[in-house]
Parts: C-alpha cells; sequence; structure tokens
C-alpha cells in the first residue's frame, strides 16, 4: 500500500538500455508516475529538480557514468541522499550487490525480474521511507517538546529567572569546571532591604511587581554567557560567575547595588531610602577536592549579613584563600 498522504509517487528509473526502461515502466505505470534517464548526468539533473523523485531505480552498468557513481554523487548531496536508491543490474554476483548497499542503495533487484516483485520491492521502500520520516519527525517534535519543559523547570514562575533547582544543578557543573582549570569562581547573594515593610505597605501584588523588577534589572546587569542569576528563596537572589575574580565579583555587586537603585522603585517603609535597595555579598575561591561548592555560597551569605549589619544598600565580599 502506498502511503495516500503522498499522493502518487514518482519514480527515476535509470538504464542505458531504453528497453528495460520500458519494462520496468510496464511494471510500475499503474501506481506510480515514471520519469527515466538514459544516462547518470541525467539521472543527476532529475533527482536534485524539484519535485523529487521519490525513489531511484538505478542500473549499474551504463557508459561513462556507472550506477555506482551516480550512487556516490546523490550520497554526497544531501538534498537527494535520503531519496531510497534500488540498484537493478543483470550482476548477480555478492560482491557487486555488497558494494552497491556500502554505497548506501537500500536493495537490489537482479534481472530477469518478474512485476510482482518489483512492485513489492518498490512498495515496501517508499513505506519503510515514509515511516522513517514520520518516526524522524516525531523525534524532533518530541525532543523539542522535552526540551521546553526541561526549561520551564528550570524557571521561577514569578520572575522567568531561574530557579533554585537551576541554580544547585548549575552550581555543580561550574564548580567542577573551575576544579579542573584551577580557576576562581564567585557567588553573589543579594537581598531587598526590608522587603517585608514593602509588601506590608504595598501589598503582595506590588510586591511581586517588584521582585519582578529587581530580578530583571539584577539578570540583565550580568556579562558574561556564562553568568547564571536565580531566585534563591523569598526576596533573595544569587548569582554564579564562573571564570571570575574577586575583582570581577566585586563589580558587578556593586553594579547590581546601583542599578536596582536606578529603578527608583519607591519604598516608603524602608529605613535606608527612600526607594527599594538591595544589600548585597560575594565570595570568591578557587575549587580544591577537599572544599564543598556550599561552602562558597555559605561564606557569601555571610557577607550578605555583614552588608546587612552595616547599614544595608551596601555591597560585601571576601576572597577565601586556598586550603587543602
Ligand atoms: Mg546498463
Amino acid at each position: 500500500m502506498i502511503n495516500s498522504t503522498r499522493g502518487r509517487p514518482s519514480i527515476l528509473v535509470v538504464d542505458d538500455t531504453p528497453g528495460n526502461i520500458d519494462v520496468l515502466r510496464e511494471a510500475l505505470k499503474k501506481d506510480y508516475t515514471i520519469r527515466p534517464a538514459l544516462d547518470g548526468v541525467t539521472a543527476l539533473k532529475i533527482a536534485a529538480a524539484d519535485p523529487k523523485p521519490d525513489l531511484i531505480l538505478l542500473d549499474i552498468m551504463m557508459p561513462e557514468m556507472d550506477g555506482y557513481e551516480v550512487m556516490r554523487r546523490l550520497q554526497a548531496d544531501a538534498s537527494v541522499r535520503e531519496i531510497p536508491v534500488i540498484f537493478v543490474t543483470a550482476a548477480s554476483d555478492i560482491e557487486s550487490e555488497l558494494k552497491g548497499f556500502e554505497l548506501g542503495a537500500v536493495d537490489f533487484i537482479t534481472k530477469p525480474f518478474s512485476h510482482a516483485v518489483i512492485r513489492a520491492r518498490v512498495s515496501t521502500h517508499l513505506e519503510l521511507h515514509d515511516a522513517r520520516k514520520k518516526l524522524e519527525k516525531q523525534n524532533q517534535e518530541l525532543k523539542a517538546k522535552s526540551d521546553l519543559l526541561e526549561k520551564i523547570a528550570n524557571l521561577d514562575s514569578l520572575t522567568g529567572i531561574s530557579n533554585r533547582r537551576h541554580f544547585d544543578e548549575v552550581l555543580e557543573v561550574e564548580w567542577s569546571r573551575a576544579l579542573r582549570n584551577n580557576a576562581p569562581l564567585s557567588i553573589i547573594v543579594a537581598d531587598i532591604d526590608y522587603f517585608k515593610g514593602f509588601n506590608d505597605h504595598y501589598g503582595h501584588i506590588e510586591g511581586d511587581k517588584c521582585l519582578c523588577l529587581v530580578a530583571q534589572c539584577l539578570s540583565s546587569s550580568l556579562q558574561r554567557p556564562t553568568d547564571m542569576v536565580a531566585r534563591y528563596g523569598g526576596e533573595e537572589f544569587v548569582a554564579i560567575l564562573s571564570g571570575t575574580d574577586i575583582k570581577g565579583a566585586e563589580l558587578l555587586a556593586e553594579n547590581w547595588r546601583a542599578e536596582v537603585e536606578r529603578l527608583h522603585i519607591l519604598h516608603a517603609a524602608s529605613a535606608v531610602a527612600g526607594h527599594v535597595t538591595i544589600s548585597v555579598g560575594y565570595a570568591t575561591l578557587v575549587p580544591t577536592r577537599s572544599m564543598m561548592p556550599y561552602y562558597l555560597v555559605g561564606v557569601a551569605d555571610e557577607m550578605l549579613y555583614q552588608s546587612k549589619g552595616m547599614g544595608r544598600n551596601q555591597i560585601c565580599g571576601r576572597e577565601i584563600p586556598p586550603f587543602f
């Protein structure tokens, strides 16, 4: 059975003997449109022009360009490589058959053949080809869906930046990378000052808006594609900066603090300013095997509390010296 979605399939029949083409045309004309070619060059032209044939019946023994060479050229062209090719030949030795399969033929038919056999083989290979195409398409769709799901699973649903789960994953990866490269790794944590007061004063809807604005602000301040920022929980954010030393971390921490001030989100319940501010802590180290990734996060967190203790709307950081 021919796939009904395809319409009437067309078959390119390549043979230097017109009589052989006539025999194949007789066998197949009921179900297929036959496009004849008497030499390799013409065959390649027909194969490459749209609409392309659905299948190719290819004679091996031809003067100038033989069937093997036609096959090689078809395989070298991505636009026609997937058209199934069946070799049709008088040769019945195993070697030429193997050579045909090695070159990418899907089947091998030796002359003389019965009409029923050629019809069955052509129909089978068209079906197989359709089934494979369908499967490839389904796989692609499935992959796209699973990529999307994974992406969604990594995002914080309110702010749209990465969530804690994704942060944990990236931290493991970047920690290992830094360990291998003997490179510095920095963590920055930021917390919105007097956020409970903000929520109490303006309500939770405004509170959520504030979180989104701050999240976008922090995210757009990142410099390099490998830098990532996540919502760590509540009104706390965290960034991983791979290959970044203490100077780089300090620059970004201060940039974060200044950029959030520049948002100028009114905050009547803040004791430090009339607008929303953040306190920031950062820490840098070159990982060694005796350390755990969360040690670095813990130190950055301590630095954040130091910023809070020093009056908020400021940054504090520490470079952790190597120990073994
Ligand atoms: Mg021939």
